[in-house]
């Protein structure tokens, strides 16, 4: 499972704070020396790790210890709440557009899970009623296309697709005209993902971005990935303006520094989280639950 390493870490670390009814200075910097180490050992963002520790240090210093909390609970408040912030604080809404439809862009790195995610996006929308179009911009992969049309009529949602000859930009056109035709609410535009980031790539979703005027600028990317999907995440945010990114395989074996270092060193949030292959609606990212989740 993801985590698994920090948690027991943090837990280990906690453990020997929780009981002490008094913390010397050198009790709160121990921890917080091997709080640096497990969030290091997690993968997460070098500097990151240090404005965090300093933020932490700060306030179990100064911090007031009330009636029935033990001073090492006051210390893992601290950090469950520095974890939350870190993460974004407060959970990031899909955007939604008073002239609909609602566009979401999808982009990110071949193999991130952009074609699997559009539809647990698409499905999530589905539960509360909406009709998204799914529209099939990915012409270079082999069997995108075909891909996402599986997946559409496995989830009942329609799939807008003028084959692989067809220039993405001009597709993203008439699904546009096609998605008003049809009052789908609703536009989520599958785009083209490369092995690499390449100037042609982001040429061709500037392209897409202009004609589709996107709501919503989703970057999936893979948790697996670690600090090179915070990298990934910084590049296509520096050409493309991200409104948010969908962290993927969270499932796996991750050991979750992607998840702790994407907002604070993109500024971009994480708005959802995706787990397993299975088409499951696409959960939204609550920073606090994750920061739980962690702490175990
Ligand atoms: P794309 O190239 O970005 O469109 O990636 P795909 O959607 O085709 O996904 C690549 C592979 O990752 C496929 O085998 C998916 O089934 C798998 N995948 C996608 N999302 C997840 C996830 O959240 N968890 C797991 N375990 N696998 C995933």
């Amino acid at each position: 499972m993801a985590f698994e390493g920090l948690t027991s870490r943090l837990q280990n670390v906690f453990g020997k704070l929780r009981g002490k009814g008094k913390l010397s200075e050198e009790d709160v910097n121990e921890a917080m020396r091997e709080v640096r180490l497990a969030l290091l050992e997690a993968d997460v963002n070098f500097k990151v790790v240090k404005d965090f520790i300093t933020k932490v240090k700060e306030q179990a210093v100064g911090a007031e210890v009330v009636k029935s909390f033990t001073p090492g609970m006051v210390v893992i408040d601290i950090v469950n709440k520095e974890l939350t912030e870190l993460m974004g604080g407060t959970h990031s809404k899909l955007a939604k557009s008073n002239k609909p439809p609602t566009v979401i862009l999808m982009a990110g790195l071949q193999g991130a899970g952009k074609t699997t995610s559009t539809a647990k996006l698409a499905k999530m929308l589905q539960k509360d009623k909406h009709r998204p179009l799914l529209v099939a911009c990915d012409i270079y992969r082999p069997a995108a296309i075909k891909q996402l049309q599986v997946l559409g009529e496995q989830i009942g949602a329609p799939v807008f697709t003028m084959g692989d000859q067809t220039a993405p930009v001009d597709i993203a056109r008439a699904a546009m005209q096609h998605a008003k035709d049809n009052g789908n609410d609703y536009v989520i535009v599958d785009t083209a993902g490369r092995l690499h980031i390449d100037e042609a790539l982001m040429e061709e979703l500037r392209q897409v971005h202009e004609v589709t005027q996107p709501d919503e600028v989703l970057l999936v990317v893979d948790a697996m990935t670690g600090q090179e999907a915070v990298n990934v995440a910084q590049s296509f945010h520096n050409q493309l303006e991200l409104t948010g990114v969908i962290l993927t395989k969270l499932d796996g074996d991750t050991r979750g520094g992607a998840a702790l270092s994407v907002k604070a060193v993109t500024g971009c949030p994480i708005k959802f989280v995706a787990t397993g292959e299975k088409i499951e609606p696409l959960e939204p990212f609550h920073p606090s639950r994750m920061a739980s989740r962690i702490l175990g």
